[in-house]
């Protein structure tokens, strides 16, 4: 008998009706021949309504007294949902996550699950019982109830179809599927037959919050397809799995974070081990940090402006102070009246162009560009807030992402082609039944002949970055990493890319040209550059990887020039004489990890 976890989300829950309808599906489920376990989240906004009545008797809820609330709106449910189905007839047990043994670590409110012991599930389900699993939720060791953050009932789904090893996990939600775009934002936005993991993390991870992000990584460790499809109908939905849906489309889809703030260290001393005092001390309060960007030093000092959700900001600027004066630097500023825009693809990996197409689309629509930063799937810009639907608009049509592309493969397609055992199995074979959670690398490399090219000086205004990289493109320089942020007090801002060494001498020419056109301050390159990247699942959402990477380098004196993360690479910049003992450091730093 195969076994299958369906999760509902709290649209699908939200009332007595809509539980009796989720009832049925999984009462269905068990009458064709399943084992069913469902995981279910709280009613409705429930769990706004309960943060909204903690705010109201306490301006700073101590976060284990959160958890031990927000767990009760998941309580009520999986109760419900289990009077309903025995209403049906059929037989079911409802389990808090401290009943069916998800043991998690203890950063209350963003806790990650540790291990979950089967055994009590498996009774139930050999005893004929569907499942009624309360998501977002589990214990630590001791016994504090903890929860997984916002919108976590996904991870706990996913989380448990890979442990009981589940045919499938289907997660009902109010869309019927995955989209190019939020359809709530952009309606021309085009409904996905089947998205790669990657695809998915990265777009989670940049806003789309179909997902939560931690439940993908799951999905990708452990090889789960998830199907996302709607509770209000029978239709098929989207599929996430190994494949992506097309080969030759550069972009599957375009996300937004809204409430994004950016903040900049002000003249931090260029030497090894400022940007670990930086980034450690806020990876300690568990604040994943993006869009990080580094100036090239000038007078041995560099800014580093980074951004973070806007409701991480208060803890990321409190973690700041000391770290700031620890190291020296001059100053701190924020604006929290930016949004992040970003394009995901695993086709940009190996396609030149993207990067213009991208900042033309926006030149046209009178956006203007703060920040950039790349990775090799995805490139994101911050833009004022106001700004923030056109740019995603303009965007979404630049690649036409509302038109299926012409290779576009099903599921069923993709199932008849699949090989029998991916890469995946192997790696699922490593990982040890108490650590479900934890970091996994896969690879550290290292790239050298490298080399770097910084345009300075250059004015805050749209279009500019667009004939910046039109003209690099038609020059024939594949550009690798591209990170633009703020330059100095007048607005001005620099962008600064990295190249073979062997293109140095050309995108020197493009630059010069490039300056010349466009008044911009000086132009700037080096060679000598090697670059060392860090792969794995989940990167950016595990806060350590940064600290963990900026503390072997600066132990052995190695300075680290630029940096770019995503989900699955962090990529670093530094001195090419130092390459091989930068990688030496990495492998020894993350031996424990590396699988
Ligand atoms: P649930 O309560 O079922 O977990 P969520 O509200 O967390 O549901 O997620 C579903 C919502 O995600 C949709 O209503 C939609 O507005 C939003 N969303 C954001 N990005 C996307 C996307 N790329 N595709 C589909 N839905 C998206
Ligand atoms: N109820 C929790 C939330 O609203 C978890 C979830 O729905 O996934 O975030
Ligand atoms: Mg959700």
């Amino acid at each position: 008998m195969t076994l299958i976890v369906q999760k509902f989300g709290g649209t699908s829950v939200a009332d007595a009706e809509k539980i009796r309808a989720a009832a049925r599906k999984a009462v269905r489920a068990q009458q064709q021949g399943h084992r069913v376990v469902m995981v279910v989240s709280a009613m409705g906004k429930n769990t706004d309504t309960l943060l909204d009545l903690a705010s109201q008797v306490s301006e700073q809820p101590p976060a284990r007294e959160l958890d031990m609330l927000l767990s009760t709106g998941e309580q009520i449910s999986v109760a419900l949902v289990a009077m309903a189905i025995d209403s049906m007839g059929a037989k079911a047990v409802s389990l808090t996550g401290g009943q069916m043994g998800i043991r998690t670590d203890n950063t209350f409110t963003k806790a990650r699950i540790q291990s979950i012991d089967t055994a009590r599930i498996l009774r139930q389900l050999d005893a004929g019982n569907i499942v009624i699993a309360a998501g977002f939720q589990g214990i630590d060791d001791d016994l504090n109830i903890t929860t997984l953050g916002r919108g976590g009932s996904d991870t706990t789904a996913v989380a448990l179809a890979a442990v009981l090893g589940a045919e499938a996990c289907e997660i009902y939600t109010d869309v019927d599927g995955v989209y190019t775009t939020d359809p709530r934002v952009l309606p021309e936005a085009r409904r996905v037959d089947v998205i790669s993991y990657d695809e998915m993390l990265e777009l989670a991870s940049l806003g789309a919050g179909v997902m939560h992000s931690r439940s993908i990584e799951f999905a990708k460790k452990f090889g789960v397809p998830i199907h996302v499809r709607s509770s209000f109908s029978d239709t098929d939905g989207t599929m996430i799995v190994a494949e992506p849906e097309s080969e030759a489309a550069a972009v599957c889809g375009a996300a937004l974070t809204r409430d994004e703030a950016r903040v900049t260290v002000l003249g931090v001393p260029d030497v090894p081990g400022t940007s670990l005092e930086i980034f450690s001390a806020i990876a300690e309060q568990k604040v994943a940090v993006d869009m990080i960007v580094q100036n090239v030093a000038n007078q041995e000092r560099a800014d580093i402006s980074f951004t973070v959700q806007r409701s991480d900001l208060d803890a990321t600027l409190q973690a700041l102070q000391a770290a700031a004066r620890r190291i020296g630097a001059t100053g701190i500023t924020h604006d929290d009246q930016v949004s992040k825009v970003s394009v995901v693809g695993l086709g940009m990996a190996v396609q030149t162009g993207v990067a213009h197409r991208m900042f033309r689309a926006l030149a046209d629509a009178g956006v203007n560009i703060q920040m950039i930063t790349t990775s090799e799937i995805k490139i994101s810009v911050l833009v004022s807030r106001d700004q923030a639907d056109k740019a995603l608009r303009a965007v979404h049509q630049a690649f036409e992402l509302h038109v299926e592309p012409a290779d576009k493969k099903s599921w069923a397609q993709i199932r008849a082609e699949r090989r029998k055992k991916t890469d995946v199995d192997d790696l699922v074979a490593r990982l040890h039944g108490d650590e479900l959670e934890e970091l996994t690398l896969t690879g550290i490399a290292l790239t050298p002949e490298q080399a770097r090219v910084t345009l300075r000086g250059v004015p805050d205004s749209p279009g500019i970055a667009a004939d910046m990289f039109e003209s690099v493109a038609d020059a024939g320089v594949f550009v690798d990493m591209i990170v633009q942020g703020i330059d100095g007090e007048d607005g001005r801002t620099s962008v600064t890319v990295t190249v073979a060494a062997s293109d140095l001498e050309k995108c020197l020419q493009v630059a010069d040209d490039l300056r010349q056109r466009h008044q911009l301050r000086d132009v700037q390159g080096a060679g000598g550059i090697a670059k060392l990247t860090v792969s794995g699942i989940g990167l950016r959402s595990h806060t350590n990887v940064g600290t963990l990477m900026f503390r072997s380098l600066a132990d052995a004196d190695i300075n680290v020039e630029m940096i770019n993360t995503s989900e699955l690479q962090v990529n670093a910049v530094i001195d090419g004489d130092k390459g091989d003992l930068g990688k030496q450091q990495l492998n020894k730093a993350f031996a424990g990890v590396l699988r």
